[in-house]
């Protein structure tokens, strides 16, 4: 299966596609979002569902090949339920009381006084040297700051650092830092030639075949697409597209496309097939375009060839190849 069938197998792998290709990205970058936790923002957007499916839909785009894994940052989430949503508590490592105030502790630079920072601030934001009563403004220069401490608002105690714990907001359990569940979360890199085929396929080749199909509906023609023909070899061969009308002539046509330009061997081989099967007309679309070789063999062979990069130039050059169906001409 190509990779372009395997994306059309589900739709939402389309519509992210198709998102993809309109946005021009080419990583699916998570974010952290309040309600859902971390989530693929691009995925939600193109194709509107739930968390649990953004997951789902990320886990089988790469499963399928059609990117990879990179790391992209770490989460803590609650060891109990796995929930990413922790609340941090500072208490007091002598009484547990969480009601602590933080202080931090400034020098004076001048002459060394040093004392908590409400000391220094006047009412106004300034600050001034509780001693000397010198105005300070230059960080650094005037004054620095020497330490941060906390005081207990229950025991009173004063502490260096807090004691720190975590609670769940889902499950509402408490734990300390080591009780924390440490994990990852992945961007995913696009593939550049899954990219590259489905932009072609989706945007060129599908429109293009459906542009086809349609003109040789409205002229009377009944279509296959694959078709396939059985030659005079007995074997059979296959087309992109196989239209015959009522009278039983039938046209051909084989849709080639090329990173770079189609060569002489797909026009060789297409010969060869035609000349198995004889149909009424063979038509060779060439995408992007041909080489030189190409060209001047399909003359050679009488392959009616029409190269184009978009179905609007590859359609005006295909319409007066195909010859007016028998049933409505006649
Ligand atoms: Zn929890
Ligand atoms: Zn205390
Ligand atoms: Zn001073």
């Amino acid at each position: 299966m190509s990779v372009y069938d395997t994306i059309l197998s589900d739709k939402n792998l389309v519509k992210l596609f198709e998102h993809l290709i309109k946005k021009g990205k080419d990583v699916l970058v998570p974010e952290f979002d309040p309600k859902e936790g971390t989530t693929y923002p691009d995925v939600v957007e193109a194709c509107n569902v739930k968390q649990n499916e953004v997951l789902e839909i990320i886990n089988k785009l790469v499963a399928l090949g059609l990117g990879n894994f990179e790391y992209h940052d770490q989460i803590l989430r609650c060891p109990y339920c796995g929930a990413e949503h922790l609340k941090i508590y500072f208490y007091c490592p002598f009484c547990n009381s969480l009601q602590i105030y933080k202080e931090i502790l400034m020098e004076h630079i001048r002459d060394g006084v040093i004392g908590p920072i409400s000391k220094f601030k006047k009412s106004d934001g300034t600050l001034v040297c509780p001693s000397c009563g010198t105005k300070l403004t230059v960080e650094g220069k005037d004054y620095r700051t020497i330490g941060i401490w906390y005081r207990c608002l229950s025991c009173y105690r004063q502490f260096d650092i807090p004691k720190i714990n975590y609670q769940c907001r889902i499950c509402k359990k408490e734990m300390t830092p080591h009780g924390l569940m440490i994990t990852s979360i992945s961007k995913v890199i696009i593939k550049k030639e899954v990219l590259e085929e489905f932009a072609n396929k989706h945007f060129v080749i599908k429109p293009l075949m459906d542009d086809i199909k349609n003109e040789l509906l409205n002229i009377g023609f009944t279509i296959s697409s694959p078709g396939v023909l059985i030659g005079k070899s007995g074997i059979a061969h296959q087309f992109s597209i196989v239209a015959v009308d009522s009278t039983g002539r039938n046209i051909v046509i084989d849709l080639i496309t090329s990173k770079g330009k189609v060569g002489e061997g797909e026009i060789l081989s297409s010969f060869l097939k035609n000349a198995d099967v004889n149909p009424y007309k063979a038509i060779v679309i060439a995408i992007p375009g041909l080489t030189e070789g190409a060209r001047k063999l399909a003359t050679t062979y009488g392959i009616n060839v029409v190269s184009g990069e978009n179905p609007s130039e590859i359609m005006s050059q295909l319409k007066p190849l195909i010859p007016k169906s028998e049933k409505l001409s006649g």
